[in-house]
């Protein structure tokens, strides 16, 4: 049986790269494991009057580059293993983006569709306030991930600022509302980076046969924040978004779907399923449709052992974290089948983060056009970073990726100098 813990998963990734590195063997195992892990249990009063306990985390796992950063998740499957493998991924998609951030993240258990926007609401402040001054502007600074939204980053900011009185509480946490120091480009930055990789692995002949964007086969699995505007930005490019999937089903239409159209069906009836002029198909199928381009943008561990063989698309870009196992990138690199990792393909997401974060230290608010082309210069010259390693190395992708990432923290622990 292949192991699915994200944490082991983080760990062998480590290990396929951290053979390449030249660093002592202390600071490498310092590095295979997170700084704090910070496990909360609080009590909420729920709408019906009775009291539920929730177990909530947060991983701080490294900030020799800056600051810990990293998303927080609401989800019923959320384990520790799999938060500190979620921060182990910020440390490395921090420096292959080469942004000042270190690694962190956060995810309370709990299933966000059975609770009301109260008590969704109340999770959130009693998470914040107990995490207390482990998070901060200067310290560790959340964001939106699965089932949380900017106004959930609205609320943490609030309950952060109620707690922490006369100073500028703005860049606390990323992701917020427009109206309250969001940054233009942040809701759709995941995905636009993503697409921008896209762009420069077809630009690097890097998929068979297809010369432009425009005219590509696109498959979206979890058709959520990061997925939804992947092919919105797709279909803007030309592409033909063939399939689309989320937590309920998956529709297909050859022809190519309309992703505004099935945004606004999926923001009504609540699921992708249904759409019209679609046909109904598995969850699990649309991994292994014939297409150019596989955008996994759901959970963890969606193309392993069991599936890889029947993959069928020419490229794989992770909008995602972890969708793919070491096991299945061993089974996609025998068969030529290039992936973009998530620790760059998803990078776009922390930088325009990192953007607002810088804004709302200056007081200032930047237009779409900049935030956009700050964004673009950055995932090309770190898509080109990594497949230039893979390529002089003859490394597949995500192992390049970890060695560029791990060369520039090792690098910067090394100037720092271990304290004391
Ligand atoms: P989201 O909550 O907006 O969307 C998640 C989507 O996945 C939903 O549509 C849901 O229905 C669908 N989904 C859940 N389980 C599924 C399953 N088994 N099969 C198919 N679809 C399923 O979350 P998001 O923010 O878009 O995050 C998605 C992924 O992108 C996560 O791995 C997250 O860590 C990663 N990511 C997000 C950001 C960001 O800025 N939001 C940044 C980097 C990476």
């Amino acid at each position: 049986m292949e192991d699915l813990n994200p944490f082991h998963i983080a760990q062998t990734q480590y290990a396929r790269a951290a053979r390449y590195i030249r660093a002592s063997d202390g600071l490498l195992e310092n590095l295979r494991r997170p700084e704090r892990t910070i496990r909360i249990d609080f009590p909420v009063k729920m709408d019906d009057g009775t009291i539920q306990v929730f177990t909530g985390y947060r991983v701080q796992h490294n900030n020799a580059r800056g600051p810990f950063k990293g998303g927080v998740r609401y989800h019923p499957g959320v384990t520790e293993d799999e938060v500190k493998a979620l921060a182990s991924w910020m440390t490395w998609k921090t420096a292959v983006m080469d942004i000042p951030f270190g690694g962190a993240k956060g995810g309370v258990v709990c299933d966000p569709k059975r609770l009301s926007t109260e008590e969704k609401r109340a999770i959130t402040r009693r998470y914040v306030s107990q995490l207390g001054s482990a998070i901060g502007p200067m310290i560790d600074i959340p964001a939106p991930d699965v089932y949380t939204d900017a106004t959930t980053m609205a609320w943490i900011f609030d309950t952060y600022d109620m707690t922490h009185k006369g100073q500028n509480n703005l860049p606390v946490v990323t992701g917020k509302p427009l109206e309250l120091g969001g940054s233009h480009g942040r809701a759709t930055a995941t995905a636009r980076g993503c697409i921008f990789c896209v762009e420069e692995a077809i630009a690097r002949g890097l998929v068979e046969g297809v010369r432009s964007l425009a005219g590509a086969r696109v498959v979206v699995q979890g058709f959520g924040n990061a997925g939804a505007f992947a092919a919105r930005f797709a279909h803007r490019a030309g592409a033909k978004v063939i399939a689309a999937s989320d937590s309920s089903g998956a529709v297909l239409a050859p022809a190519g779907l309309d992703p505004e159209q099935l945004m606004a069906h999926k923001k009504q009836k609540g699921s992708v399923v249904g759409f019209p002029g679609s046909s109904v198909l598995g969850g699990a199928e649309v991994l292994e449709l014939e297409c150019d381009v596989l955008i996994p943008a759901a959970l963890e561990n969606q193309i392993t052992a069991a599936n890889a063989e029947r993959v069928r698309a020419k490229l794989v870009a992770e909008a995602a974290n972890g969708p793919t196992t070491p096991a299945a990138d061993e089974v996609l690199h025998r068969r030529g089948i290039p992936v973009i990792p998530d620790i760059l393909a998803n990078g776009g997401g922390v930088t325009v983060s990192y953007y607002e974060w810088v804004q709302n230290i200056q007081d200032e608010q930047w237009d779409e056009e900049r935030v956009e082309g700050k964004l673009r210069k950055k995932m090309v010259n770190a898509f080109h970073a990594v497949f230039d390693i893979a390529t002089e190395r003859k490394l597949e992708p995500r192992t390049a990726a970890y060695v560029l990432a791990l060369d520039r923290v090792t690098r910067v622990t090394e100037l720092r100098g271990i304290w004391p």
